[in-house]
């Protein structure tokens, strides 16, 4: 069985991962248009209509703003918590209803030949998930919003051959940036994102030879830059003295456009 996954798009602006065998596939947020969800589809030979279903991990507008179209044009099922249905539905009324799924806390449920649980997060939403999906022997982590990794996150975020975790700002440009100091506060908090120096400590302490992917994702427009993410990453490895091993990798997802295919199995 083959496995692929893709980030379409990772930032900000917004969040749009594939993840798909030969039959099928599924999207996790759909925080882009659907017009470019379609068109990065198709620039990649993946037919929508083999498009399962769409995992949607909070109701921030970055991961949500393709959502309607989805669901009414394509008639695209959708998966979240009840509390995140709520959170989305009240105020985003042209959702098509009858593409909501309900799915429960840390219960494994079964969409496209995944096993699929959601885990909770700490994020400044009403709640905020992240999905641990397994392929054959293959574990997929994806935790894009998050201020701190929890108890609960981590053991699904150290479980995982393929990891997509957000390094969202440097510490020192959010810091000396123009940001009002509220919002640099909420950044930096418990329920706000992951600073490239959290993230990086975090991944030298889990680091296994069982890790063979590192995504770094949902980079700050204005207060990181790929560059400042990988020596920030580089630079703990070093210090900690990590080398990583030939099969594993480290991408930067791109904050506009799709990042190169990454090829779990063949
Ligand atoms: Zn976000
Ligand atoms: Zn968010």
């Amino acid at each position: 069985m083959k496995l692929n996954f893709c980030s379409l798009s990772s930032g900000s602006s917004g969040n749009c991962y594939y993840l798909g065998n030969e039959f099928h596939g599924i999207l996790i947020d759909a925080g882009i248009p659907a017009t470019s969800i379609r068109k990065f589809l198709k620039n990649m030979d993946i037919s929508m209509q083999t498009i399962m279903g769409v995992l949607i991990t909070h109701n921030h507008i970055d991961h949500i703003r393709g959502l309607e179209v989805l669901t009414r044009k394509n008639s695209l099922p959708a998966f979240s918590t009840y509390k995140i249905w709520k959170s989305i539905l009240a105020p985003h009324k042209k959702i098509s209803r009858d593409c909501i799924h309900e799915i429960p806390l840390q219960q494994k449920f079964h969409l496209a030949g995944f096993d699929i649980e959601a885990f909770p997060v700490c994020h400044d939403a009403p709640e905020t998930i992240g999905f641990h999906i397994c392929a054959g022997d293959k574990k997929i982590t994806i935790a894009t919003d998050l201020g701190h990794i929890s108890q609960t996150a981590a053991p699904y975020i150290k479980a995982a051959n393929l990891l997509v975790i957000e390094s969202n700002y440097d510490e020192q440009m959010l810091v000396n940036g123009k940001y009002p100091h509220f919002l640099k506060a909420r950044i930096q908090s418990d329920h706000g994102h992951l600073g490239n120096h959290q993230t990086s400590a975090f991944l030298a302490d889990i680091i296994s030879d069982n890790l063979s992917n590192i995504c770094l994702a949902h980079l700050s427009k204005n207060n990181n830059t790929p560059e400042i993410v990988l020596q920030t990453l580089q630079q703990t490895f070093s210090e900690r003295g990590i080398i990583l091993n030939e099969q594993q990798r480290i991408s930067i997802l791109k904050r506009n456009m799709p990042t190169e295919m990454i090829r779990l199995m063949e």
